[in-house]
């Protein structure tokens, strides 16, 4: 409220309570009684604190705060706030929170200390610092006990009726914390990844120059190892470049249509000679219905080649055969079902779901092979960047550790399914489903 309207709220009390007293003493005045002037003045109080509340509303009706005011008065203030906040007093007594934060701290009257609720040295030093000093803070605060979660405490002196208090407001700042703990992760991780090569390359340089200079079979056989290491490097950035790619574009759905049963037969064509030269077989069966689904030709055609890409690498040479199957399915418990069932003993999982409202009609593309298989531990990981199922094995040569972590993003974009079954010893099936046009 302006000082110009609280002044003019002032006189007008005083007026009233003038007129009133006058009047009261004007009544009196006929009688002289002695204690005619002290009703008088009775009267202008009574009249005055019977007019007070309404005097001092605001012209939007909302209290004014009086030295009588509580820091109670507070409390539907704090409980439309969204975020976990409360009121500390001078003496460090909660004397108002809101329901999130009384569930998040756990506690449930007012007039508690803040110390017997939060051990947190620093946020009571801040508390102290607002309700008293008028001095405002930020402090970052980790609950104890808990390694995921993060807080962001902003303290704010507060001013209300003759009190001063702090007010706390809780900031959840967990999920900040943990994508910045990812991407730090992923760096480390990647430049882990390229080190190796880097270290060969230069190991193999410095032998090429030295001791093999004059040796011709030595420097041809070297030659051959660095070509290795630099295609290493090659496919490394590309699958990040790719990642990168994909993810800036993730929440944007893809526009065209892409027949899956042409699309799977394009992946087996591409892989064809890969799948030759290795020695194993590629088996294509396709659904026959050409089923049209929502999605981008040169993404559907990346996930279709990693995951057949994948089989063949993980499949022995002799012998080895990889199946790829497409279906139709009517609703995405059936497309689960039928694109995530091979082996009725596998242990099986869906690494992603379509979110609700995807579409009710699926196609699928399954890849499966007879191979070493994955162990169901394993299974929830396989589309983290750069797991492995045996890192110390040949896959840390013929991967990058990004394959499946690809395939996810790109399914994701797409708002499909992915799902992986396997029995170890016996093989390793993948599938994903999307949603038909
Ligand atoms: P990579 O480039 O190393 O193949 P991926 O993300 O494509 O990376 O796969 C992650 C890991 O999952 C692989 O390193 C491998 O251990 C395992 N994997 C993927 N596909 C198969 C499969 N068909 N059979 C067995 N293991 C597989």
């Amino acid at each position: 409220m302006s000082d110009y309207h609280n002044a003019r709220l002032a006189m007008a009390g005083t007026a009233i309570c003038a007129l009133a007293s006058l009047v009261l003493l004007a009544m009196h005045a006929l009688v002289l009684a002695a204690g005619a002037s002290v009703a008088a003045v009775f009267g202008a109080c009574a009249a005055w604190l019977w007019l007070r509340p309404a005097l001092e509303k605001r012209e939007d009706g909302a209290p004014q705060p009086g030295p009588q005011a509580q820091l109670r008065d507070l409390a539907p203030l704090l409980e439309a706030l969204p975020e976990p906040a409360l009121v500390v007093d001078r003496e460090g007594r909660i004397s108002g929170s809101n329901a999130v934060v009384r569930k998040q701290l756990e506690f449930e009257a007012s007039g508690l200390r803040l110390s017997a609720i939060l051990r947190h040295p620093e946020l009571l030093d801040a508390a102290q610092a607002a309700a008293e000093d008028g001095r405002g803070s930020t402090v970052e605060y980790q609950p104890a006990g808990s390694l995921e979660e993060h807080f962001r405490v902003y303290f704010s002196p507060l001013a209300w009726g003759g009190q001063t208090a702090a007010l706390m407001v809780f900031h959840d700042q967990t999920s900040r914390v943990a994508t910045e703990r990812m991407r730090s992760d992923f760096l480390a991780n990647a430049s882990h990844e390229l080190r190796t090569p880097i270290a060969s390359l230069s190991l193999l340089l410095e032998t090429l120059s030295g001791a093999a200079r004059e040796d011709a079979e030595a420097r041809d056989k070297f030659l051959g190892l660095m070509a290795i290491q630099v295609d290493r490097m090659r496919r490394l950035v590309d699958d990040l470049l790719a990642l990168s790619r994909i993810e800036l574009n993730e929440h944007v759905p893809p526009l065209g249509e892409v027949d899956l049963d042409a699309a799977a037969a394009e992946a087996v064509d591409a892989l064809a000679l890969v799948a030759r030269e290795r020695g194993v077989a590629l088996e294509l069966a396709v659904s026959g219905s050409n089923p049209m689904v929502k999605g981008e030709n040169f993404q559907v055609q990346q996930v279709l080649q990693n995951l057949i890409d994948n089989a063949i690498k993980y499949t022995p040479a002799a012998g080895g055969i990889v199946r790829i199957e497409c279906g139709i399915a009517e609703g995405r418990e059936q497309a689960l079902e039928r694109a995530g069932r091979r082996w009725p003993e596998a242990g099986r999982i869906a690494l992603l779901t379509p979110p609700p409202g995807a579409g009710d009609r699926f196609a699928f593309v399954r890849v499966s092979d007879n191979g070493r298989g994955i162990a169901r531990r394993h299974l929830p990981r396989l589309t983290e960047r750069f797991y492995r199922v045996d890192p110390d094995s040949r896959s840390e040569k013929i991967g990058t550790g990004l394959g499946l972590a690809i395939v996810k993003h790109i399914v994701n974009r797409h708002r499909g399914g992915f799902c992986v079954e396997s029995v170890v010893g016996q093989g390793a099936a993948f599938a994903i489903y999307l949603a038909r046009v």
